[in-house]
C-alpha cells in the first residue's frame, strides 16, 4: 500500500461536542474519519466528492467494485442522493433511524465511485446519537463502509479501528463499543419486488411484516450455504488464523465441535474456540475460548461476535473452531450464520 497512507497522523477524537465538530471539519475538507454507529464503526468520507471517496478504498485496501453505503442524518435527506420508491418509502418511515440499508435508484449527484458504477445507491440513517450529530454537523451525505482493512472482521470498538487503520486515516471518533455488532440488513427496493441482499441487524421477518410481502432471497453469491465445498465461499470478515465452522443441528454439531477440537489438540495444535455461554466448560482447559451469547439469545452473540473473532485471532493460535451460534434460518441467526460462513476457511457439515 502507498506510503502516503502509512504516514498519516490518525487523531483520536473524544465523544464530545468539540470532538464531533473536529470530525465534521475533517470530513468537509475531504478527509477520512471513522465513527461509531449502532452496527459497527464506519469509515466516512464526503459521498459527493469522488476524490474523498477514493481515499476510503485506498485506506481499506477495498476493491473498487465493492459499492459503499451512504449515511444520512435523516430520511428527509434522501432526495439529495436517491429517487424514492413505494417500498423504500414504507421501510424508511418504519425503520429509520436503524440498521436497515435501502438500495434505491441513484441520482447523478452521487459519483459512480460510491456505487461501483451501479445506477443504484445504498442508503441508511444510523440509530446512534454521535453518528447523527456528526452527519448533521457535516451537512453532507457520508459514504461509509465498515472501518476495517478489507476482508477482516468488522470493528465494534475504536481499538479495532486503530488496529487496522492507524496511520491510514485522519481521525477516529471514539464512541465506545457498538451495540448491535453486525452490519445493517440490506434490502434492494429499486425494482418491482423487494430483495434481501444481506441479512443484518434488522431481522428480515420484521421487514416482511411491515411490507406484507416476502422478500426475494439474496442472489447466489451471497447465500453461501453449508452444501458448498471449502474454498468456494467468498471469504470476508475473516480472522487470519484459519477458522473451521461446524454446521448442522446442535445435537450433531456440538459433539462434532468437541471431537474436532480434541483431535487438533492431539495433533499438537494451539486451538481457540468461539463458544456459547453454556458450553464453556466442555473443553480442555488448554483451549483458548471466547464466549458469546446463548443459542436463544442471538442479540448478545451478534454484539460480541467480531470482538471475539479478533481476540482469538490476536492470541497466536494455529486453528480456530466454531459452530452455528443460533438457528441459521431465522431472525438474527441469519446474519450470524452469514458472517460465520464467510469468516470460515473450512465448513464441516455434521
Ligand atoms: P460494508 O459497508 O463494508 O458493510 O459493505 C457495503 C455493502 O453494501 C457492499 O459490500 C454491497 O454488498 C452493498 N451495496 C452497497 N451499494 C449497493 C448497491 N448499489 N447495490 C447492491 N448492493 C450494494
Ligand atoms: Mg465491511
Amino acid at each position: 500500500m502507498s506510503s502516503v497512507y502509512a504516514s498519516r497522523q490518525t487523531r483520536l477524537l473524544p465523544a464530545t461536542r468539540e470532538g464531533i465538530a473536529q470530525a465534521a471539519a475533517l470530513l468537509r475538507a475531504g478527509g477520512l474519519v471513522a465513527f461509531p454507529t449502532e452496527t459497527v464503526y464506519g469509515l466516512g468520507a464526503n459521498a459527493l466528492a469522488a476524490t474523498a471517496v477514493l481515499g476510503i478504498f485506498k485506506a481499506k485496501g477495498r476493491p473498487a467494485e465493492d459499492p459503499l453505503i451512504v449515511h444520512l442524518a435523516g430520511g428527509e435527506q434522501l432526495e439529495r442522493v436517491a429517487r424514492s420508491t413505494p417500498y423504500g418509502d414504507a421501510l424508511a418511515a418504519r425503520f429509520w433511524p436503524g440498521p436497515l440499508t435501502l438500495v434505491l435508484p441513484r441520482l447523478d449527484s452521487v459519483p459512480l465511485e460510491v456505487t461501483a458504477g451501479l445506477d443504484t445507491v445504498a442508503v441508511r440513517v444510523p440509530a446512534h446519537s454521535m453518528a447523527l450529530a456528526l452527519l448533521d454537523a457535516t451537512g453532507l451525505p457520508i459514504a461509509a463502509p465498515s472501518a476495517n482493512l478489507f476482508g477482516r472482521p468488522s470493528p465494534t470498538t475504536p481499538e479495532h479501528v486503530l488496529a487496522d487503520l492507524a496511520g491510514r486515516i485522519d481521525a477516529i471518533l471514539q464512541g465506545g463499543p457498538t451495540t448491535v455488532g453486525v452490519e445493517s440488513t440490506i434490502v434492494d427496493v429499486s425494482g418491482e419486488r423487494p430483495r434481501l441482499l444481506r441479512p443484518g441487524g434488522l431481522v428480515a421477518e420484521a421487514i416482511e411484516d411491515a411490507l406484507g410481502v416476502r422478500l426475494l432471497p439474496p442472489p447466489p453469491r451471497l447465500s453461501a450455504g453449508p452444501q458448498l465445498a471449502p474454498g468456494l465461499l467468498e471469504v470476508h470478515y475473516a480472522p487470519r488464523t484459519p477458522l473451521t465452522l461446524i454446521v448442522g443441528e446442535p445435537q450433531a454439531a456440538r459433539p462434532r465441535l468437541v471431537s474436532e477440537v480434541s483431535s487438533a489438540i492431539a495433533r499438537g495444535r494451539r486451538v481457540g474456540v468461539l463458544l456459547l455461554l453454556d458450553e464453556a466448560d466442555v473443553f480442555d482447559p488448554g483451549v483458548r475460548r471466547e464466549v458469546v451469547g446463548r443459542w436463544n439469545d442471538p442479540e448478545r452473540s451478534a454484539a460480541r461476535l467480531f470482538a471475539a473473532l479478533r481476540a482469538l485471532d490476536a492470541a497466536g493460535l494455529d486453528l480456530l473452531f466454531a459452530r452455528d451460534l443460533a438457528d441459521p434460518n431465522r431472525g438474527l441467526g441469519r446474519a450470524l450464520a452469514d458472517r460465520l460462513r464467510r469468516a470460515a476457511r473450512q465448513i464441516i457439515q455434521s
